[in-house]
């Protein structure tokens, strides 16, 4: 059976497009290296068209697929199970820029293109496409709307859902829907736009999308302040709200622990305050101005004074130049890599109301730290969404390995329950992929888990999309 589908496939995408040998490690294993599945073969369409004869192929023969952009994902959603059996549909191949349309302020691209590589087609259009995260340099657009991705420029311009006018889908059935209209208003029954975005690979094959795109700013420019405590953190975000307005692009928060592991993994990186015992945090600011550098500077100025006044930051530098605001952006964007270079460690995304975000994470350390001694705890993330990524390392003399072992589910629950009691959400930006479906059925309540497995059932009766991926199969 699986010979007769893979000569189906083959048919169609091409042999070449259809990997069964040879190390198919990229695809087959997430990028935390935690989860390593088994594909019966990785197809790579070319068009549309391909991936809608797919997943018919597919859907005859009673074979599931598992859709992939740049397989960054932190929830192992991208990648298959061990049975072998499943096909991965590698949406790389589709990666052009199909339209930029000035006048709409939208461009429409296929769901392969790599983020990075559409922020530069908008940039040599005249425009910015403001989603931005770290894995930027190889997640996809597609990815980027399966998960609903955050980054670092959510509290101006929103999640990626917030940045879509419309999408292109294939359907479990293997049926084309044609959404890219690129309307700004459209109400015309249930939003499956809306519907599809965030939903994990498990309802539709997002195919092409499209996407807003916004006036470049005329002036960027971005602060490192250290903050006396998280407390103050917040008081700043509100003063930065108030000072720049919409100008106010990042609000990213960083305590020193997260720091000194890049200090220590990336020697090379100057870490502006690293190790200040009167910088317990330090924020990073970004102003994006719309008249020019010196009307940001003088409302950067503003901020600054009146931060330094309230007593809520302690010093601060405002990068000079691009350079050294993308060295300053590198800083907060290696937190993730300095922390695997340590070791393995447990990873919360969670989101809190901003307001509550100090007390949270105060009662929650002094809970870990007691019940687990030595535990080191990284907190960095995006403040200004609530967004904390909320890590636990293990104690400096400890086997990461076996920390994870033996303490994972017991850290996971002290976190989420906290997170729950003050009202969060345990997963903010990442999903829920195939690593938190306990946790969903945990947390979500029984009214959503219904209407969700109705949706899935409703429109993938045979579970042919990415089964046991948000919900369990
Ligand atoms: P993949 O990993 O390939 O897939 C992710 C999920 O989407 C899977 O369930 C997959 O089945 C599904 N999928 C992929 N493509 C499609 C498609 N075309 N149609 C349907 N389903 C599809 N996330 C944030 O939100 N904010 C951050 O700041 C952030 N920072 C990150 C930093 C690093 C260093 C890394 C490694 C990850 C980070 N992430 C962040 C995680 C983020 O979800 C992914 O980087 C990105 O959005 C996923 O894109 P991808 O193309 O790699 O998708």
């Amino acid at each position: 059976m699986s010979d007769l589908l893979l000569d189906q496939l083959r048919a169609i995408v091409g042999a070449p497009n259809v990997l069964t040998d040879g190390d198919l490690t990229a695809y087959e294993q997430d990028w935390r290296k935690r989860d390593r599945g088994k594909a019966l073969a990785v197809v790579r369409p070319g068009n549309t068209r391909q991936v809608a004869d797919v997943v018919q192929a597919c859907a005859a023969a009673g074979t599931s697929l598992v859709p992939q952009g740049g397989n960054t994902g932190l929830a192992v959603g991208s990648t298959p199970d061990a049975s072998g059996q499943q096909v991965v549909l590698s949406l790389q191949r589709m990666n052009a820029v199909r339209e930029i349309d000035g006048a709409n302020m939208t461009v429409t691209v296929e769901a392969g293109c790599v983020l990075q590589a559409l922020q530069e087609a908008a940039e040599k259009a005249g425009y910015l496409f403001p989603l931005s995260l770290a894995a930027e340099g190889s997640c996809t657009i597609g990815g980027n709307l399966a998960t609903n991705a955050g980054g670092t420029q959510v509290v101006r311009y929103g999640n990626t859902r917030d940045l879509c006018l419309g999408l292109e889908v294939v359907t479990p059935q293997g049926e084309i829907w044609e959404g890219t209209s690129g309307l700004r208003k459209d109400n015309t029954g249930y939003d499956l736009r809306d519907l599809l975005i965030g939903s994990e690979g498990t309802l539709g094959i997002i195919t092409a999308a499209t996407m807003k795109l916004y006036p470049m700013p005329a002036a960027q420019l971005t602060a490192w302040a250290a903050v006396p405590s998280l407390d103050r953190a917040v008081t700043l975000l509100g003063l930065a709200h108030q000072y720049l307005g919409a100008g106010l692009t990042g609000f990213e928060v960083m305590g020193q622990f997260a720091l000194s592991l890049v200090v220590r993994h990336f020697p090379a990186m100057r870490v502006p305050f690293a190790g200040e015992p009167s910088a317990p945090y330090c924020v990073l600011l970004e102003n994006s101005d719309s008249e020019s550098e010196d009307h940001a500077r003088a409302r950067f100025e503003a901020l600054m004074e009146k931060a330094f006044e309230d007593g809520c930051i302690t010093d601060a530098v405002v990068a000079e130049n691009l350079t050294q605001a993308h060295q300053l952006w590198h800083i907060r964007e290696s937190i993730p890599l300095a922390q695997a270079e340590e070791g393995l460690n447990i990873k919360h995304d969670i989101s809190i109301a901003v307001s509550r975000i100090p007390a949270f994470v105060a009662s929650t350390d002094a809970l870990l730290q007691r019940e687990i001694p030595g535990v080191r705890l990284v907190n960095f993330g995006h403040l200004g969404d609530g967004n904390l990524h909320y890590n636990v390392q293990a104690p400096a003399d400890g086997d990461s390995k076996a920390f994870l072992r033996d303490e994972e589910a017991r850290v996971n629950t002290l976190v989420y329950e906290a997170v729950a009691e003050f009202g969060g959400s345990f997963s903010a930006e990442h999903g829920i992929g195939a690593l938190k479906v306990d946790k969903l059925e945990k947390h979500k309540s029984p009214v959503a888990l219904g209407m969700m497995r109705a949706i899935k059932r409703g429109l993938d009766p045979q579970n042919i999309l990415n089964p046991g991926r948000v919900l369990r199969a």
